[in-house]
């Protein structure tokens, strides 16, 4: 028998392949399958070059978002290849919905889980060895039970298709224990004669997910499909929001009933109900008649029950609004959803793409809305430290351990730790190998190699976040920024128009307003300051045109950005390593169409300014609201006539700083004799002269300045952010 033939291809898969499958794998034989059994007159966008592999036998790990097609990718290759598809899905809610549909079909489909009948089960089995079944779902726990997998390779496979395959990498967002074994089970399986490819499949896998989904599964020479991950009818807005103001703003933002139905974020069981009450109870006011907002919380918290009413109503269209944590949406297969908001800052870009997702799966325009404010770094920053002590924490756990079963006591006592320390820390070196536990008996010391594999995983998540951070400040366009974090480069380059970056003026929650003559000015220096060179760092740039350092990093950037939006000037992210250590910065270059700009262009620069005050955004200087996101230009432009504080700060003299300098000294003394430290653990004489000149408003602001990290803002910030705010007014 021949070997099929399996090659590493990368979007293109080969159309060398056996002779015995080329009549499947001819396009007119696929596309008259396609028409008869799908009803379908053509493929959708790269379906075709996916269905001949798998067709043709190929293992295959296929990337594409929700909504584009993926499954007729192993339905349409099932049918060609005959036999029986091994379907294996981690949600009995994902299995149900597609068995129902092929059978819609009168296609010959069953299926095994935990929520069936075991004659049901048994029938399928039987209907299986008879060879007459096309489709076989499964959820992965069904391979443990014994006797199951032997069971499977007297039939006959036609492929196996993994669905959710991000499930199995513990780099992936849902990992599931129970995936993570699938690897065991499959050479088995495809080597009983059938020599059933693999399709992997997944709505989102960044590389490296990828790389452990194809390493875990035994993949050989997989071809890669990472495809259509661009949506062109979302518009992403992402707007800096104190935490206490999001539910007003969501309620505004919903009350209007073209944005509903809608799902909501929320980062905590207690966020979600909260937000839910509120949202409830709020009214649509007399603009928008009708009846009000019906909100629903959905969390892990609740009863199955429970969770499942608020499913089906929401699906049913009864409900206009689930305010969920992440446990929400994966089974769900709603097309008319208008809006998605995301109350606080997703852990990972993944997951915030695949919510995001579920809007407009009809094709109409919908918007997305991502919340964010320096609170939120703070939450998760708590939570990984929380889930990622510190190594040293593990280090002295392992010192403490030998081959002697110890008890928990004795350990606590002997290592310089806290109980809850020590609990942490030992849970974490367990997992790593560190430490074993045998429960009645004792612990004891494992292997010396649990420090890489946890720097490693500790490192990982913390990367997630900072990415998704970066996505926040990043004035690229947000769609664009996504694309390329999943791998299609080629698709990165294109602007989409509709997000808050692309289309300031038709941003709903953001506002803009036009540049003050201050600012123009000093857009006029930037052009200047970059002609004739390759390109500047901003820092070097800002220091050079604002020496004194009146103006914050963030008002700088500001201005940046509004001339990024303007053609002006192109920014890119780069960074240097010294000593060691990994230095970012941003590099501003001059565009041509910058070059040629003078005087009145400069004056169309919109500059981001906090969000409509029909949201909740009061500030301190009065601000007409925007009647409708269609306003045009002219209509921010007027908008925006007053000036912020913040941008218009009058120049500081040096007496000026060096008396705020003198009051945060007398702070810092008063405050070290209440803490009984020396005053230099409070704050240095170095930073509190930076501190004097650049005037902080925000933490994050607070942040940026040298000798001064999380622990001094959590502790000291808001003291801080009043003697400078003291001194302004
Ligand atoms: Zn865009």
């Amino acid at each position: 028998m021949l070997r099929r033939r399996r090659r590493f291809v990368l979007d293109r898969p080969s159309k060398n392949c056996d002779p015995v499958l080329t009549i499947h794998s001819n396009s007119s034989a696929l596309g008259d399958l396609l028409k008869s059994v799908f009803g379908f007159d053509g493929f959708r966008a790269n379906q075709r070059e996916v269905c001949e592999a798998a067709v043709a036998g190929h293992d295959l790990l296929l990337v594409m978002p929700t909504g584009a097609g993926k499954s007729l990718c192993y339905q349409l290759p099932a049918i060609a290849r005959g036999g029986t598809a091994l379907v294996i899905s981690p949600l009995i809610a994902l299995m149900e919905d597609q068995a129902a549909k092929l059978t819609g079909m009168g296609l010959r489909v069953a299926r095994i889980h935990s929520g069936l009948e075991r004659s049901v089960a048994r029938q399928a089995c039987v209907d299986y060895l008879q060879g007459s079944l096309q489709f076989l779902f499964i959820a992965p726990e069904r391979l443990r039970v014994s006797g199951f997998p032997e069971m499977l390779r007297k039939g006959k496979l036609a492929l196996i298709a993994i669905d959710e395959a991000h499930c199995i990498s513990q780099w992936g967002h849902d990992f599931r224990p129970d995936y993570r074994m699938l690897g065991q089970y499959l050479p088995a399986l495809r080597d009983a004669g059938s020599e059933a490819p693999v399709l992997a499949m997944t709505a989102t896998a960044t590389p490296s997910v990828q790389a452990d989904i194809v390493a875990q599964l035994g993949m050989i020479e997989p071809a890669l499909f990472i495809h259509g991950f661009r949506r062109d009818n979302l518009a992403i807005e992402v707007v800096e929001l104190a935490t206490p103001q999001r539910g007003a703003a969501i309620a505004r933002l919903l009350a209007k009933p073209e944005r509903r139905p809608a799902i909501v974020y929320a980062t905590s069981r207690k966020q979600a109900e909260v937000l839910a009450g509120e949202l409830s109870q709020s009214q649509p006011g007399n603009v928008h008649r009708g009846r009000g907002i019906s909100a629903a919380p959905y969390h892990a918290g609740l009863d199955a029950e429970k969770r499942d009413r608020v499913q089906t109503a929401f699906q049913a269209g009864s409900l206009d609004v689930v305010v969920a944590t992440i446990a929400f949406g994966m089974g769900i297969d709603k097309a008319d959803i208008r809006t998605v908001i995301h109350a606080g800052l997703p852990a990972t870009l993944e997951g915030f793409y695949q919510e995001i997702g579920r809007a407009g799966r009809d094709g109409a325009m919908s918007r997305t809305f991502l919340m964010h404010s320096y609170a939120d770094q703070r939450t998760h920053d708590f939570f990984l430290n929380r889930d990622y002590p510190p190594i040293e924490h593990l280090s002295e756990v392992f010192r403490v351990v030998d081959d002697q079963p110890r008890d928990v006591e004795e350990l606590r006592e002997r290592a310089k730790l806290s109980d809850e320390e020590f609990d942490r820390a030992l849970e974490k070196l367990e997992i790593h190998g560190g430490a074993r536990v045998d429960f009645g008996v004792g612990i004891t010391r494992g292997g010396p190699d649990w420090k890489k594999t946890y720097r490693v995983q500790a490192q990982y998540r913390a990367d997630q976040f900072a990415k998704v951070l970066r996505f926040t400040e990043q004035n690229e366009c947000r769609m664009s920024a996504l694309v390329r974090h999943f791998g299609d480069v080629e698709d990165a380059g294109r602007p989409c128009g509709v997000c808050d970056v692309c289309d300031p003026a038709g941003a709903v929650l953001r506002l803009f307003r036009r540049a003050s003559l201050a600012e123009m000015a000093l857009v006029e220096k930037i052009v200047e300051e970059l002609r004739g060179v390759e390109y500047k760092a901003s820092g070097t740039l800002q220091r050079s045109l604002d020496a004194v350092g009146r103006m914050s990093r963030d008002d700088f950037e500001k201005i940046l950005n509004a001339m990024v939006q303007a053609g002006m000037v192109e920014i890119e992210n780069a960074e240097f390593e010294k000593d060691g250590q990994v230095l970012r910065f941003r590099k501003v270059r001059l565009t041509k169409r910058g070059a040629a700009m003078r005087g009145m262009a400069v004056e169309a620069l919109l500059i981001g300014d906090g969000i409509v005050e029909e949201f909740g955004g009061s500030g301190g200087s009065p601000r007409r609201s925007r009647k409708s996101n269609s306003a045009g230009r002219d209509e921010q432009v007027s908008a925006g006539g007053v000036k912020r504080q913040a941008t218009a700060r009058p120049i500081r003299s040096s007496a000026e700083c060096e008396a705020l300098a003198a009051r945060i000294k007398d702070w810092r003394g008063e405050e070290s004799k209440r803490l009984r430290m020396p005053a230099y653990m409070v704050l240095h004489d170095r930073t509190i002269t930076v501190l004097a000149q650049a005037r902080p408003k925000t933490p994050r602001e607070l942040l940026e300045i040298d000798g001064i990290g999380p622990m001094k803002v959590e502790r000291f910030g808001q003291e801080l952010l009043r003697i400078c705010a003291e001194e302004q007014t």
